[in-house]
């Protein structure tokens, strides 16, 4: 789907006019004719980013601007300011309302195209975090009406790369306003040293420098692992526009104009820290609530959701390639003895201990999850009766040999498990039988007398026959 552009503009001829441009490279145009319009058009079509005039009737471009980068809903989608007004005064006051471009009347068509391109490519970044994270927030964990704006922007860590003094001076004495860190650097070696050293929230680079190509420097910190998503803004000439919009193009995020002005600058830096601060925010909160969504806090296993979709995939895997699996059911014996006993500190104590000790004596590749309680699951994919049967009883000593320490008068307590076991064979499809096997041989092992293991088919295990055999864990 190609992307969708809204043009702000009262003027009809300047609307005509960008509409005719942009249809040329096969954006899909929405247009208002006022701010009041836009706004509608923005929060109904949710476009791909908004090219916004400042001088329009009623409410100016300014508040428009605002009104869209504070809202939750909207604040992700680009806006362009494209206006007459060439102060930088206007200018700064655009970047301030959260606008991610001011471009001046008459404008460059190479120039705007590029801007479009590349804000259009960074917002299907955001947008893949903001859908994950939606995701996330549906589990209830994470904070949705947060917004570009609302991050800070002081205290940024900005490596500068500049080889003229005077310029780099500047660009240190403007930031720290906002208490940044700044580490200055004259060519790209030293510049891919300090990358590779520690963590940046943006890089400035100049296109001018003496030594070599800017815009490859540019090229190279944009396909480098470490920095690939830190905002680059580029520092150029008036002549440098071509490669200005090249640099666009290979994903730099904005660039400014010498002379360099202070505030323009400051502008600039603050909405790509902030952006850079929002993104890694999204992400952050998107794999917290993943896994809390996928693991039980107390042992930090898989918890039963997870294990559910995990032997779904495997059960069909199976039915590709014949092969077998095993479902072993464990829960502690008396369990509840212990909690009323010793409390329920001591009980999870032990829960987490009976978890570390199922890993231990399991392959990486067999599956651990608590089911809820004193109830867990190994999951064991790829395993023969006899290879189950010998795991299964493995596992069971490895709880009941050795007591478990905890705080209770005498340092240790001695845990026992019921194990169940049934071999899934290659026709089982359902996760539900599978499990429901499992449970039915488990619950026999409870009434065998605990501390045993019972499969599905085969009945109690004779510990006596595995005992002797000590073979070791193969991955
Ligand atoms: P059985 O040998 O028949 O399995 O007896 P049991 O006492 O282990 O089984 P029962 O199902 O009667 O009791 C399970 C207990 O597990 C009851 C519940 O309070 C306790 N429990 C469940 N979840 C937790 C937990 O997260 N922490 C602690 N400490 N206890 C828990
Ligand atoms: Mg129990
Ligand atoms: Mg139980």
């Amino acid at each position: 789907m190609s992307a969708r552009v809204l043009v702000v503009d009262d003027i009809f001829p300047n609307v005509k006019l960008l509409e005719a441009k942009l249809s040329g490279e096969y954006y899909d145009v929405l247009v208002a004719t006022d701010g009041e319009d836009a706004l509608r058009k923005v929060a109904e079509e949710s476009p791909d980013i908004v090219l916004l005039d400042v001088m329009m009737p009623g409410m100016d471009g300014f508040e428009v601007c605002r009104r869209i980068k504070q809202n939750p809903d909207t604040g992700h989608i680009p806006v362009v300011m494209v206006t007459a007004l060439t102060d930088n005064v206007d200018r700064v006051r655009g970047l301030e309302a959260g606008a991610d471009d001011f471009l001046s009347k008459p404008v460059n068509d190479t120039a705007l195209m590029a801007r479009v391109r590349s804000l259009v490519r960074l917002k299907m970044t955001v947008d893949e975090w903001r859908t994950r994270e939606t995701t996330a927030s549906q589990l209830g964990v994470v904070d949705q009406s947060a917004t570009a704006m609302d991050e800070p922007v002081e205290h940024a860590r900005i490596l500068v790369v500049e080889d003229q003094d005077f310029e780099t001076d500047k660009i240190v004495e403007t930031m720290q306003r906002d208490d940044d860190a700044i580490i200055c650097v004259d060519n790209g070696f030293e510049a891919m040293k300090a990358v590779g050293a520690e963590d940046f929230d943006l890089l400035i680079v100049s296109l001018n420098l003496r030594q070599e190509d800017g815009l490859r420097l540019c090229s190279q910190l944009r396909s480098n692992e470490r920095t690939r998503s830190v905002p680059i803004l580029m520092i150029g000439t008036e002549e440098d526009t071509d490669r200005i919009a090249h640099g666009l193009e290979i994903g730099v995020h904005d660039y400014i104009v010498r002379p360099v002005d202070r505030n323009e600058l400051l502008a600039r830096a603050r909405t790509q820290i902030r952006r850079k601060r929002f993104q890694d925010r999204l992400r952050a909160n998107y794999e917290v609530s993943l896994s809390m969504a996928l693991t039980d806090p107390l042992t930090g296993l898989y918890n039963r959701r997870y294990m559910e979709a995990h032997l779904q995939k495997l059960l069909r895997k199976n039915q590709e390639t014949k092969k077998s699996l095993a479902v072993l059911l464990l829960d502690i014996d008396h369990f509840k003895q212990v909690n009323d006993t010793h409390g329920h500190l001591v009980g999870d104590e032990v829960l987490k201990t009976f978890g570390y000790r199922m890993k231990d004596n399991l392959r990486s590749f067999d599956l651990v999850a608590r089911l809820g309680g004193e109830e867990f699951v190994a999951i064991l994919p790829d395993t023969s009766a006899d290879m189950a049967h010998f795991i299964a009883e493995r596992l069971r000593r490895s709880i009941g040999e050795r007591p478990f320490k905890c705080n209770v008068p005498d340092g240790e307590l001695v845990v026992t498990t019921s194990i169940g076991g049934a071999l899934i064979e290659s026709g089982t499809q359902s996760v539900q039988d599978a499990l429901d096997r499992a449970d039915k041989a488990l619950y026999e092992a409870k009434d065998d007398g605990r501390d045993c293991t019972v499969f599905e088919k085969i009945g109690k295990l004779n510990p006596d026959d595995f005992k002797s055999e000590d073979r070791p864990i193969i991955e």
